[in-house]
């Protein structure tokens, strides 16, 4: 397949329909001739075109720089189905039910944490609960936790775990109003119920960074970013009870996509019609285990707030929410395509929305930036911030990328790092390191990802995103 593709620009490349029967849109690839030699080792291109298969399926299967080989859809991929009888699947947005990240600006500089680094490693640690499967130290009521699905972060704020500013600076305030708490599973209510406030395992994390570059002095002063002040990026999602909304669905979509005349060539790519019942069903699960994830990273915020305070008392401990962004989710939202003005069902798995400047579902404090798009890099390389663009609504339903996407298969990663060595090599840099599971450490090394400072540059240079300014890790928290 890789030698099929049909390089359309720098940045751009295209496997068109005819390279497999049944495709009824081509397969689009956002990358550079360097990021391409990395794709095709894995099984995401065949994914694709399978994706590109998809009932409804509207202008092209996309994916971005950071993509590889996911669960039937690939990460790193966007799908856009026809409102409302295109399908809606599963897997196409993920089983971490909005997974996404959330970053705050504080007002101290680099230098307020210099030779502190690992004390404040530890003190997050300690505040904030970390590990597979862990519960925090929330208690809900299971009316509480309907409370939670339904309303997601206007919730915390009642609670007090919010200040009233965070609320405009999330991806849809928080809150998506189509939830349902009635079709989550009490299984998957079970999973959650204790788990608000936690980050979880892996590749999840809590990471205090200093901003290094600055790129766009504007939409950096408008974002209230700093060169040399410190930031915090929280990156987690739905936990359990995302995973089990995922889960239930995914049986349900198999059993009953039949009955639609629905046949996809991967199980995993099970889906049924968004208008039909069980679509709608997912749908308000979905959006019920999004806002629980909000409110989860509204949460940790509530508890790296009171870490900061204690940490740095006596300065100015104020941490600003900058913006929080979902990179697992569908969406129904308007897009132009081939001159037409279309309700789609966007699915992104692994990609951040990009809304530009005007968009009537940005915020009014970035209506002339673009929305703040948030792509953490690794623990030891930079991550970026980025502006949405017109351009992005045009060419890629409103998407990029949402990190460096995986080079190293988890297990390829367990085998080839030395986590002591990592641990001293970042140390060496200043980088210090807290996590659960040492093994989890060396499935997130580095080295396990892609050059993030080259994924950047594609959905730069192709113009969905626009350089803001980049981070550089000090303290990690891992699952
Ligand atoms: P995912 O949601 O696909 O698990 O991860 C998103 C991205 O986060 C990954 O593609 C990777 O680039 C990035 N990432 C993983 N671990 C870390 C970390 O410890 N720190 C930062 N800044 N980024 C990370
Ligand atoms: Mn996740
Ligand atoms: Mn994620």
């Amino acid at each position: 397949l890789k030698n099929q593709l049909v390089k359309k620009s720098d940045y751009l490349w295209e496997l068109p329909t005819h390279v497999k029967k049944g495709m009824k849109v081509p397969v689009q690839v956002y990358a550079s001739k360097k990021i391409l030699e990395e794709i095709g080792g894995d099984k995401s291109l065949e994914q694709l075109t399978n994706v590109a298969m998809l009932p409804g399926i509207t202008k092209a299967s996309i994916v971005m720089p950071d993509v590889h080989e996911g669960y039937g859809f690939p990460i790193g991929g966007i799908a856009a189905t026809s409102w409302p009888d295109g399908g809606i699947s599963p897997g196409g947005i993920g089983y971490d039910i909005n997974c996404g990240v959330r970053l705050l600006a504080s007002h101290l500089k680099r230098e307020d944490l210099l030779r502190r680094g690992e004390d404040l490693a530890k003190a997050l640690y300690a505040q904030v609960p970390s590990g597979v499967g862990k519960g925090g130290n929330i208690l809900l009521s299971e009316k509480e936790l309907d409370e939670v699905l339904r309303r997601g972060v206007q919730w915390a704020l009642e609670k007090g775990y919010a200040v009233p500013e965070d609320i405009a600076k999330i991806e849809s305030q928080g809150q998506l109003d189509n939830s349902d708490p009635q079709f989550v599973s009490e299984y998957a209510k079970r999973r959650g119920i204790d788990q608000l406030g936690t980050i979880g395992s892996g590749n999840h994390f809590v990471e205090v960074s200093y901003i290094d570059e600055i790129y766009d002095e504007e939409i950096a002063a408008t974002f209230g970013l700093k060169l040399g002040r410190l930031t915090v990026l929280i990156h987690t999602g739905s936990r359990g009870l995302g995973h089990q909304v995922a889960s239930d669905y995914m049986k349900v979509m198999v059993a009953s996509m039949g009955k639609y005349g629905i046949s996809v060539p991967d199980r995993e790519l099970a889906c049924v019609p968004f208008n039909s019942q069980e679509g709608q069903e997912y749908f308000k699960a979905m959006a019920a285990a999004a806002n629980y994830a909000w409110c989860n990273r509204q949460v940790i915020t509530w508890e790296i707030r009171n870490a900061w305070e204690e940490f740095f008392k006596g300065k100015n401990t104020q941490l600003d929410l900058v913006y929080d962004v979902a990179h697992n989710i569908a969406k129904v939202e308007d897009h132009v395509v081939n001159g037409e003005k279309k309700k789609l069902i966007v699915h992104r798995k692994g990609s951040t929305r990009s809304f530009g400047p005007g968009h009537p579902e940005v915020t009014d404090c970035y209506k002339q930036t673009g929305q703040p798009v948030i792509i953490p890099g690794s623990m030891g390389t930079a991550s970026y911030v980025m502006a949405g663009t017109a351009h992005a609504m045009e060419e890629s339903f409103g998407s990029t990328c949402h990190g460096a996407g995986r080079r190293m298969s988890r297990r390829a990663a367990q085998r080839s790092v030395n986590i002591h060595e990592l641990e001293k090599e970042l140390a060496g840099r200043n980088i210090f390191v807290r996590a659960g599971s040492r093994s989890g450490v060396s499935e997130e090394a580095p080295i396990a990802y892609k050059d993030i400072d080259e994924v950047i540059e594609v959905v730069h240079q192709a113009g969905i995103a626009k350089k803001v300014a980049r981070l550089r890790p000090m303290a990690v928290i891992k699952g």
